[in-house]
């Protein structure tokens, strides 16, 4: 499917530009015309032997990514952009070109860590100036303002969609199975294709409730494997709110300022996200946030679905644990390691936390 939507892309003249998570400047990369496809691995064995260039005790997310463009599976692609979201993604941006066998353009984008704060404004501003540069030397056209700001609105007009979605989950009659697949094709459609499938998604939402069943929130990196929400859904539960990095917490939580200039509103979207772990986000904040999305959602416990070895993720799980035991709410750690079906162990348990929760009634 990927490799059709990169095929129309380039028939269209954009170049292809595959990013590894967790966040960067989308929009920028929409008013330039370059078509983002998101690297989350792939799931999955790796696909060379080059995932044995890092040590076992990197993550899947890194290794398989390691393996795949080294296998040539970024071959359509014409650069490849590292965010700045761990030591083992920057590490793969010499790694990947140094013993890879990646040969393209490899970008680094550095986000600040930490809260709001000007020098930190300064500081993504610059980021955002080096990399429209980089990717005008691609494209062969620099950065145009105006287009930058029509992308911002584009982007708003997704994420005002992608969080109607989330937030009247009860009353979208869609499997999670269903709606995650719809979120994760923005992993790589063209913005404004996306746009118009989460329209189509949205005009759906009903007045009555249509799902039923144990309402769960579920905090983590990436929902994979995907064959976690057929489970979850066969134990009779569903997710009323999301928190995986990849989804939830790439939606800003407040639209951009109307006005201004362009890059300077776009350099203040990085501080509209919802906290997370990778960009070293205030724990008591996060743990705030986490909170009050657990309660607007009515969820009755919480899947932590972290992925093993990433250190971002698990900082916070201690964390994480003692906000919901305080709360009296019940916690179920799920390690993965990115594989591309769920364990029989992990279906287990998964449907044995359901099953608790169907006796213990609501938390709160
Ligand atoms: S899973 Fe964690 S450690 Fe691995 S690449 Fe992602 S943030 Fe980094």
């Amino acid at each position: 499917m990927r490799s059709v939507v990169i095929a129309r892309q380039k028939k269209l003249g954009r170049k292809t530009v595959i990013v590894l998570p967790v966040l960067y400047p989308r929009e920028l990369l929409t008013a330039m015309g370059v078509h983002a496809v998101e690297l989350w691995g792939p799931p999955g064995p790796p696909r060379s032997p080059a995932a044995g260039r890092l040590q076992g005790y990197v993550c899947a997310v890194a290794r398989n990514a390691l393996a795949f463009l080294a296998s040539g599976g970024g071959r359509d692609a014409d650069a490849a952009i590292f965010p700045h979201t761990c030591d083992s993604i920057q590490g793969l941006a010499t790694l990947a070109p140094d013993f890879g066998g990646w040969e393209k353009p490899a970008y680094r984008y550095l986000h600040p860590k930490g809260e709001d704060r000007p020098a930190a404004r300064k500081f993504v501003r610059s980021e955002l100036e080096r990399l429209a540069g980089e990717l005008a030397r691609l494209t062969g056209r620099p950065l145009e303002l105006p287009r930058l700001s029509e992308a911002i609105s584009l982007h708003a007009e997704i994420d005002r969609l992608r969080r109607e979605l989330l937030s009247r989950r009860p009353f979208l009659p869609l499997s999670d199975a269903a709606l995650y697949r719809l979120l994760r094709r923005g992993e790589y459609l063209w913005p404004g294709d996306h746009l118009e499938e989460l329209a189509c998604a949205a005009r759906g939402i009903r007045d009555d409730r249509v799902r039923h069943g144990v309402p769960l929130m579920v905090s983590g990196y990436v929902p994979e494997p995907m064959s976690v929400f057929d489970c979850l859904e066969a134990a009779g539960a569903f997710v009323a709110a999301d928190d995986y990095a990849a989804v939830g917490r790439r939606i800003a939580l407040s639209p951009p300022p109307a006005e201004g200039d362009p890059l300077d509103r776009l350099s203040g979207m990085h501080f509209r996200m919802p906290p997370c772990p990778t960009r070293t986000s205030d724990t008591g904040a996060r743990m705030e946030y986490l909170l009050s999305l657990f309660r607007r959602s009515g969820a009755a416990g919480v899947v932590l679905h972290v992925p093993k070895f990433c250190e971002p993720e698990n900082f916070d799980v201690p964390a994480v644990f003692r906000t919901f035991a305080d709360a009296g709410a019940p916690v179920l750690v799920l390690e993965s390691e990115l594989e591309a079906e769920l364990s029989a162990q992990s279906a287990t348990r998964l449907e044995a936390f359901v099953e608790s929760l169907k006796f213990k009634g609501p938390s709160r």
